[in-house]
């Protein structure tokens, strides 16, 4: 059975070279996520990317695309882990 590689940023099924990171087969991330030198881009430019596209494909509002691409993103493991780290940072500050 052919193994399946998910990319760990956006949840992307990654089948052919061209669809991971500098297109090398086996790769965490695949190529939406990485820039031209297979550096994984940051969450803020994850959501930058996902608003474009969203108001480009939906037609929404810069409001409503946020709101979605933020809802998107927190179901994917890698970003919820990310924010369940940042979220007790900020409790460990609070308290
Ligand atoms: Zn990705």
């Amino acid at each position: 059975m052919k193994k399946v590689y998910i990319c760990k940023s956006c949840g992307k099924v990654m089948k052919d070279a061209e669809d991971f990171s500098g297109g090398e087969i086996g790769k965490d991330y695949c190529s939406n996520c990485t820039d031209e030198f297979g550096y994984r881009k940051s969450y803020s430019h994850i959501i930058k990317d996902t608003k474009e596209f969203l108001i480009k494909h939906l037609s929404i509002s810069e409001e409503e695309s946020e709101k979605m691409a933020l809802e998107n993103i927190a179901r994917i493991p890698f970003w919820a882990q990310k924010e369940k780290i940042m979220l007790s940072k900020k409790k460990n500050c609070n308290y």
